[in-house]
């Protein structure tokens, strides 16, 4: 891959613009970030990076240098809420473990190996607008400052600004769930680590270790019609979640006696967008196809994108045609993670017969659910 020399601005430092700088630098591109937060700060969450994933951050020189980052290597185990029954197992997938990262160690791993390998990272530096112009682009911050590059990619996040520039104004529709997020200290040492998702009418909750087992990772989802705002730094009230979580027992009521700091973030939807780029312009991670987290795929969908996005480039064709390569190649697959990860919402929610029904069924096919998303972990784009 040769793309020496090309010049590129990353709008946003988040996981997808950090994975999409370090990869275009390490293929000997010239790269400024341009984030809009005064620092790098991170609400405490964890994220399951599962096999497809995992390539792209072993592609980049990252995977397996964080000590605390571990295995998921018990698998997946499916619960009921009232007393934590354990309903099935899904095992490991075949394509490899799922690893579980602090979000912020993740975010601090790539932000290093980014300024080491010479990414320019400018802080407080929110965009307002980019322009298209035949051999450039122009990126406008909010200060009014011009930038210009030959190619600019927009990694800046759900609410992405630049999107619109693309595929026009959207109304996001609230999906009618919230998600509840905590870490708390954790004691209890698994010889074989795994994920709970536990699962009642209108919720559920997923939790999973963090740090090297000293810390628990809780979200928890509900269902509600009572929101009008977008945003995931909302703080939250322990008592309020236990109120609303009473009738879960087991490990589940256990974890929900502990948690004294929640955030609240309030589930948006947009679709993928119809429109990617323009031949000098980009959309990379959420900004091109938010999802809901029911397939724990976001951020591992945006470092897919980052290799993709970089590997298009190899031809020398231009960056027209490198863009027009990227997209047709990410969409399908984009759409294909986000769409299982929108029919989940309902599988995990439902209530009275249905519920039972779907137990006996989960019981069934429980260890071969796996399977099931092989052709998400499988997914290779280094390969
Ligand atoms: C409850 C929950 C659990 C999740 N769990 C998982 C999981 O287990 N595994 C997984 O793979 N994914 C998970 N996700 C999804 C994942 O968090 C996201 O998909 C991922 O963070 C997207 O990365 P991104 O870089 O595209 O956007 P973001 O992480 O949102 O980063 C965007 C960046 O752009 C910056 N920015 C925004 N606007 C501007 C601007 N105008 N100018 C400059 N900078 C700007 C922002 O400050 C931010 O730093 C989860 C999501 C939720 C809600």
């Amino acid at each position: 891959m040769n793309i020496n020399g090309l010049n590129f601005c990353v709008i946003g430092g988040g996981i997808g613009g950090m994975a999409a700088a370090l990869a275009l630098r390490s293929q000997g591109a010239q790269v400024t970030v341009l984030e809009q937060a005064p620092e790098l700060t991170e609400v405490g969450a964890g994220l399951q990076i599962s096999a497809n994933g995992m390539a792209v951050l072993r592609a980049l020189g990252v995977a397996g240098k964080v000590p605390e980052a571990g295995q998921i290597s018990g698998g997946t185990v499916l619960r009921d809420y009232r007393n934590g029954r354990v309903i099935s197992r899904v095992p490991v997938p075949a394509a490899g473990s799922t690893y579980y990262y602090h979000r912020a160690d993740l975010l601090d791993l790539l932000h290093k190996a980014a300024l080491r390998s010479g990414v320019d990272i400018r802080l407080d530096a929110p965009v307002a607008t980019v322009h298209k112009h035949p051999s450039e682009a122009e990126i406008v911050l909010e200060s009014g400052e011009r930038l210009r590059a030959e190619c600019a990619i927009a990694a800046d996040g759900g609410r992405s600004a630049i999107r619109p520039i693309l595929n026009g104004p959207e109304i996001p529709v609230f999906s009618r769930q919230v998600a509840w997020r905590a870490t708390i200290p954790w004691t209890q040492r698994e010889e074989l680590p795994c994920a709970s998702l536990t699962m009642g009418p209108g919720r559920h909750v997923v939790t999973y270790p963090l740090r090297d087992q000293r810390l628990v990772n809780f979200v928890a989802i509900e269902e509600r019609s009572d929101w009008q705002e977008e945003g995931w730094r909302r703080q939250g009230d322990p008592d309020d979640l236990r109120t609303r979580f009473a009738d879960f027992g087991g490990p589940v009521g256990d974890i929900l006696s502990k948690i004294d700091e929640v955030h609240l973030w309030a589930l948006f939807l947009r679709p993928v967008a119809q429109i990617w780029q323009n031949g000098r312009l980009a959309l990379l991670g959420d900004a091109a196809h938010p999802t809901l987290p029911f397939m724990a795929q976001g951020a591992c969908l945006a470092l897919e994108d980052a290799w993709v996005l970089t590997r298009a480039f190899q031809d020398n064709s231009g960056v027209a045609r490198a863009l027009a390569t990227y997209e047709a190649t990410r969409r399908p697959r984009a759409r294909q993670v986000v769409g299982a990860a929108g029919a989940n919402a309902r599988n995990f929610h439902l209530r009275g017969p249905m519920r039972l029904a779907a137990q006996a069924a989960l019981m069934a096919v429980g260890p071969r659910l796996a399977r099931r998303y092989e052709w998400i972990y499988s997914y290779d784009a280094t390969a």
